[in-house]
């Protein structure tokens, strides 16, 4: 079972990826955006890790949702509210209980990466995070449930950017410029998954 505990230390273990990764994130937005997509990140992790510390929601709902509200209220460009969203309908859809099996946590975040399509609708194949958490959620789903399926997919997703041209977001703007690049948020949203991954496998 997976505890308030253990939300905290995945979106803990994010927050050290994006911090080891944010200068190689924002050299992949040089390439196709505006070179903020490390920074961007490493504030709004930084500043959810700092917000968890102080308030310690209870449950993995809770935990979830204040992280993506913090998310939304300090991370700048698309991402911020797009990541924000994600963690807050997956937090949302995981309700109240204190404790969820590993097939739940996998059915809320299938939630939450709908609502991210929603948001900005885009789809798999338009060269965003979605080519990463899109085939998440799917090998979560023909895994039962292994998070080390998930970051698999997710970063084969995030390679597979390469060839794409961007159909959404400021790198859709080069139009076929954007081909031979791989996508940031594509990158970030498999360093998520292997956050989870990690703590996953830290817990046994
Ligand atoms: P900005 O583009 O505003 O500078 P960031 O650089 O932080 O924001 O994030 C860029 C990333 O956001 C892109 O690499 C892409 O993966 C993601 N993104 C942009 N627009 C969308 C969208 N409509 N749907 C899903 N992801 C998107
Ligand atoms: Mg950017």
């Amino acid at each position: 079972m997976l505890d308030a505990d253990f939300i905290h230390r995945w979106l803990t273990a994010a927050a050290v990826l994006v911090d080891r990764e944010a200068g190689h994130l924002t050299e992949l937005d040089s390439a196709i955006g505006d070179a903020d997509h490390g920074s961007n990140l490493q504030r709004g992790f930084a500043a959810v890790t700092a917000v968890l510390e102080k308030e310690a929601p209870g449950t993995p709902g809770a935990v979830l949702t204040l992280a993506g509200r913090q998310l939304i209220s300090t991370v700048g460009g698309a991402s911020g509210p797009l990541y924000g969203t994600l963690l807050r309908r997956t937090g949302k859809a995981l309700g109240e209980a204190a404790e969820v099996t590993p097939g739940q946590l996998a059915d809320a975040l299938r939630a939450g990466v709908a609502a991210v399509a929603q948001l900005g609708g885009a789809k798999a194949g338009d060269k965003t995070m979605l080519d990463a958490l899109v085939p998440a959620v799917a090998a979560l789903e023909d895994s039962m449930a292994s998070f080390a399926a998930a970051r698999d997919a997710a970063e084969q997703g995030a390679l597979a950017t390469v060839p794409l041209q961007a159909r959404k977001g400021r790198a859709s703007y080069l139009g076929e410029r954007s081909i031979g690049h791989q996508d940031p948020g594509a990158t970030s949203s498999a360093l998520l998954i292997a956050a989870l991954a990690q703590t996953a496998e830290a817990a046994g």
